[in-house]
Order: C-alpha cells, then sequence, then structure tokens
C-alpha cells in the first residue's frame, strides 16, 4: 500500500471519437500521462486535462466534438487550471485546427495524427504558455516505436500494423488526414504481440485501414499473410483478428493463412459498400458485384464455418432504386452475419461531396431501415444455427445488460452471455448456446 502523502494526484479525462484506430491512440494518450505521473478518471470536470481525441469520418462525430467543446466553456471559467486538448483526424482537416483556435480559444493545445509520440512536449509547453499551442502536421513522417500505452482491456490488445492508406475511395477522408499507407516493421509488431503474450493477454485485433497491403514499402520479405503466420506463433496469444480488408487486394495466401492458422479467428471484416457496380465504380472500390460476390464464396468455401460481416453505405450520390437492390441481393446471397450500416455524408473535399445526384434525407432514411430490417432478419437466421451447439468462447467480463451473467465473444464474433459460479474473465469457456436473438446468443457453461 502506498503511503498517503497529501498530495492529490493530478487526473485527465480522454473522449475518444471514431474508429478502433483512434482508440489505440487514446491508450497512447493515456500511458503517456500515467508515466508523467497522472491518473485516469471517468468524470469530466474531476479532471486537470481534458483531451478530446475527434474522428472526421462522419459528420456526426464532428457535430458532438464541437458541442462537447462549447460545454467546457464554463468549466474552464470556474477552473482556469485546467488543460483543454484536442486531437485526432479533424485535425488534419485543412482549417478545422485555426476554427477551433479561433472559436475556442480557451482550448491549450491542438495536435494532429502524426504527432502523438511528442504529446508529453506538447502538453508541457501548452501549460506554461497562455497561448493555444498548436502543431498540426501534414507530413506522415516515420513511424515511432515504444510509445507507453495504457489499454483498456486486460485480455484483448489492439495492435495497429499499418497507418494510412492509398485507395481514395471517394466519399472518405482518411486518405486526406491519415496520410499514405506506411507499415511498422514485422519485428516491432512481433515484439509487441510477444510482450502482450507474456503480460498475459488471449487476444489481439491487428489494425490498419487495408491490412492486405501490409508490407509494401518495407525492406523486408513481408505481407499480411506471412504476418499471420508469425504471429499465430507467439505463446500465451490465443486468438487473432483483423480490420479492415479490401476486397481488392485479398489473395489466395491470405484465405490459406487465414485457414490454416489455428489462432486466426473465423470471421473476415470484408466492407461491400454497395452491391452495385456501377456506384462501386463511382466510389472508386476497385471491384465488381460479380468479383465481390465470388471471393466472398471462394472464402466460405475454403474456410468452413466462417462469419463474414460488412460494412455498407446507403444513399450514395447517383443511387437509384435498381442499385439499392443491388445491395440487397449481395446482403441475400452472401448472408452477412452482421454489418454496420451508414447514411451517405458528404465530407468536405472529397470527390463524392460535389457528385450530382444527392439522395434526399428521406429516400436515404427509407433505404437504410429496409436494408437494416434484412440485416437484422438475416442476423436472427444465422443466430439460431447456434442454438444446441458447444462453441468456445473469450469470456471478456461482466455483461453490460445483465450484471448476473458474463460476455464473452466466439471465434465468428459472436456476442454471447451466461452464467458462471466463478470468474471466468480472460478465460475460454465452452458453452451449449441454448438461446439466439439478433445480436446476441445465450449459453450454458459445459463441462
Ligand atoms: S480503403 Fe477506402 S474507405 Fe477505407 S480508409 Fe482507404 S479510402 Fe477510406
Amino acid at each position: 500500500m502506498g503511503c498517503d502523502t497529501g498530495v492529490k494526484q493530478k487526473r485527465f479525462f480522454i473522449e475518444t471519437w471514431g474508429c478502433q484506430m483512434n482508440e489505440e491512440d487514446s491508450e497512447k494518450l493515456s500511458g503517456m500521462l500515467e508515466s508523467m505521473g497522472y491518473a485516469k478518471t471517468d468524470i469530466k470536470k474531476e479532471a486537470d486535462i481534458i483531451i478530446f481525441n475527434t474522428c472526421c469520418v462522419r459528420e456526426n462525430a464532428e457535430l458532438k466534438v464541437y458541442g462537447n467543446l462549447g460545454a467546457l466553456k464554463n468549466l474552464k471559467k470556474s477552473n482556469p487550471g485546467i488543460t483543454i486538448a484536442v486531437c485526432g483526424c479533424m485535425m488534419q482537416q485543412r482549417g478545422i485546427a485555426e476554427n477551433i483556435k479561433k472559436r475556442y480559444p480557451f482550448v491549450n493545445l491542438i495536435f494532429g495524427t502524426n504527432n502523438i509520440h511528442r504529446f508529453p512536449e506538447l502538453i508541457n509547453n501548452a501549460m506554461q504558455s497562455e497561448n493555444t499551442i498548436m502543431e498540426v502536421e501534414d507530413d506522415e513522417g516515420e513511424i515511432v516505436e515504444g510509445v507507453p500505452i495504457d489499454r483498456k482491456s486486460k485480455i484483448k490488445a489492439l495492435v495497429t500494423i499499418m497507418y494510412g492508406c492509398n485507395n481514395f475511395c471517394t466519399y472518405c477522408v482518411v486518405p486526406y488526414v491519415r496520410g499514405r499507407e506506411r507499415s511498422r516493421k514485422s519485428k516491432d509488431i512481433l515484439d509487441e504481440v510477444k510482450k502482450l503474450g507474456q503480460d498475459g493477454y488471449k487476444e489481439i485485433t491487428l489494425l490498419g485501414q487495408n491490412v492486405n497491403s501490409y508490407g509494401k514499402g518495407l525492406d523486408e520479405d513481408i505481407n499480411f499473410a506471412k504476418l499471420l503466420y508469425m504471429l499465430n506463433d507467439v505463446d500465451g496469444i490465443q486468438r487473432i483478428r483483423f480490420m479492415t480488408s479490401h476486397p481488392k487486394d485479398l489473395s489466395d495466401e491470405l484465405i490459406d493463412a487465414v485457414k490454416n492458422c489455428n489462432k486466426v479467428c473465423k470471421h473476415i471484416h470484408l466492407p461491400l459498400q454497395s452491391g452495385s457496380t456501377r456506384i462501386l465504380k463511382k466510389m472508386n472500390r476497385n471491384y465488381t458485384k460479380e468479383e465481390y460476390l465470388s471471393l466472398a464464396d471462394k472464402m466460405k468455401s475454403k474456410i468452413p464455418g466462417l462469419a463474414i460481416t460488412t460494412d455498407i453505405i446507403v444513399g450514395f450520390p447517383g443511387e437509384t432504386e435498381e442499385d439499392f437492390e443491388e445491395t440487397m441481393d449481395v446482403v441475400q446471397r452472401v448472408g452477412f452475419d452482421s454489418a454496420f450500416t451508414f447514411l451517405f455524408s458528404p465530407r468536405d473535399k472529397t470527390p463524392a461531396a460535389d457528385m450530382p445526384d444527392q439522395i434526399d434525407d428521406d429516400t436515404k432514411h427509407k433505404r437504410f431501415n429496409r436494408l437494416v430490417d434484412l440485416l437484422n432478419t438475416i442476423g436472427l437466421q444465422k443466430n439460431l444455427k447456434y442454438v444446441g451447439r458447444v462453441v468456445e468462447v473469450l469470456a471478456e467480463g461482466i455483461s453490460k445488460n445483465d450484471e448476473s451473467k458474463f460476455m464473452g465473444r466466439t471465434d465468428t464474433g459472436k456476442l454471447v452471455n451466461f452464467k458462471a459460479g466463478l470468474d471466468v474473465t480472460g478465460k475460454i469457456v465452452k458453452l451449449r448456446i441454448d438461446e439466439a436473438q439478433t445480436w446476441s446468443l445465450n449459453g450454458e457453461l459445459v463441462d
């Protein structure tokens, strides 16, 4: 037990919007702050440092950041000693950092995604300055290894294997804000995963905007399939997941790796975006409806029991009723286990924002609802097939919806709630599935 020195430990609060890569960046910010002697708090008004890690992929997330910043004005007035920092993808968009500096002059620090590793120095400078410190670098620069990280979970870890994207899908801002593709050296990834295994982590999720192009540009004989074989041998780690895979780059070698590596989960997240070849072309996705369908068929036939999940955008400019029906057709034929569905939202400086024939909100919402209904029906059918089966589940902790139960996931990514007499967190348990709902399963422990 530590002694009470009477000095109150300083605290920090981080709010994160957006994808898992942002979550991992926030874990790094937490890790750096903890090494600086700060402790994490979930209560904003108790914090000495407040950080907003922003996302610019969807308009909604951006609006929330502005709303939250506005709400900090009074807090800063009543407690001028707090330090407020804003970072993340939104700051990489031209004009936004300057705008925040002007509209919210009480913000102490604004920085981008490419200089997270310099955070301790930046926050110290900000604390000593009367003015807002702003450092947003366009140049993606080198990958910095060894940044301290405070992971949210002690069981599952996010591991970024590459940064940026070269694909320029016409609706997406990522290539503009996260820069071109850069891969981490395989040895650095392997060392990190070995350490995670030694520290008791059971599952890793490898992250990249397009993991299928991992290794390009590196000075070593490596690609994503080879990386999976390498990581499959790491002691302690029992499950390996990855996202996201661009269909145009998914090789036979990778399908074989998913099949052959016993720790690689039999689940692939393969964004479809649209089922219409005409719309896919306008999106610059570089595959056709038929190519997507035959890829999905090939994977299903090579990897028995494979779960496929996807992302779909509804209401892309020019999407006709026939185009939308093509999307519904692919959803039926592939039989996705689940999907992230999005209403098209025009993002500044992307080509799609200026395309003619933008779809009106009413049509978008109606199509969206039809799609979600279909996905829910298929999701439930898929889940019902689990009833009566015995599955292995990695127990992650207490269920959010029912505190008398634990929750975990199958290797196909299905959420299962179950009762257990002992704390089984972090263990792989065998469960017999006795009930299926659209989004989750219920199970019972078997010996
Ligand atoms: S692959 Fe397309 S959607 Fe994905 S990050 Fe790159 S540009 Fe964006």
